[in-house]
């Protein structure tokens, strides 16, 4: 195994005891998971969300549709496209990006709010916003999970199901452009195991917030 394995130290919230520095956004760094789609990024943030609920996960507005299943609010803010232009024309968007014919973007004041409250905040986004939150926050994290094999992500996303054909296809295409760019980001997250992949996750995120600690304290 390569780093996904149990042997880190996995720390909880309720024992980190860290002293939130008020306005100073750049002491809590944002972390950005990105990875192709099917590669089970919602499976493995949601896994994070049960080891560490002290993190702030973004919701996201969209003009997608909603799939069986997803909740206004909980998933995704469902929008229309005039809605969706008036945030990023009021600068209410962090990111936003169209992707597979849909577009996509983060609200910045709740993310704002969670860093400077110094809860530790992750954002789900594909590629293009990444590269965005990496121009306007250079000190974000980017992590982008990784399938264990580009067989095994084709694999996940045509027995989805929820998608036709030609989304599939769209997918497929932009899933060998972000795997492309794996080189841009900070750490490369192989989700294997969605368990091991979201403890790898925490990992990461809690060790930093320990070594800024340490400097803080000098
Ligand atoms: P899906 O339609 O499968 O829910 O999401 C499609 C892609 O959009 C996924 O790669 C997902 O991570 C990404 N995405 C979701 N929310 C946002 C967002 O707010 N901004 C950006 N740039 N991408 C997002």
């Amino acid at each position: 195994m390569s780093g996904v394995g149990r042997d880190y130290p996995v720390h909880r919230g309720a024992d980190r005891g860290s002293e939130p520095v008020a306005g100073d956004l750049s002491r809590h760094r944002l972390t950005v998971v990105s990875g192709p789609s099917g590669v089970g990024k919602s499976s493995v943030v949601g896994e994070l969300r049960k080891l560490e609920p002290e993190i702030y996960f973004s919701v996201s507005v969209t003009t997608r549709a909603p799939r069986p299943g997803e909740v206004d609010g909980a998933h995704y803010h469902f929008v229309d496209r005039a809605e969706f232009d008036a945030m990023v024309d009021g600068g209410r968007l962090l990111e936003w990006a169209e992707f597979a014919g849909n577009r996509y973007g983060t609200p910045r004041e709740p993310v704002e709010k969670a860093l400077a409250e110094g809860r530790p905040a992750v954002l789900e986004i594909e590629l293009q916003g990444a590269r965005q939150v990496r121009a306007a926050m250079p000190e974000a994290r980017l992590v982008m999970l990784m399938p264990p094999s580009w067989e095994e992500l084709v694999g996940r996303l045509t027995g989805r199901g929820t998608e036709n054909e030609a989304a599939v296809q769209a997918r497929l295409a932009e899933a060998e452009r972000e795997l492309a760019a794996a080189g841009e980001f900070d750490h490369r997250v192989v989700n294997a195991d969605v368990r091991e992949a979201a403890e790898h996750l925490l990992n990461l995120i809690t060790a930093d917030q320990f070594s800024e600690e340490a400097e803080h304290h000098e």
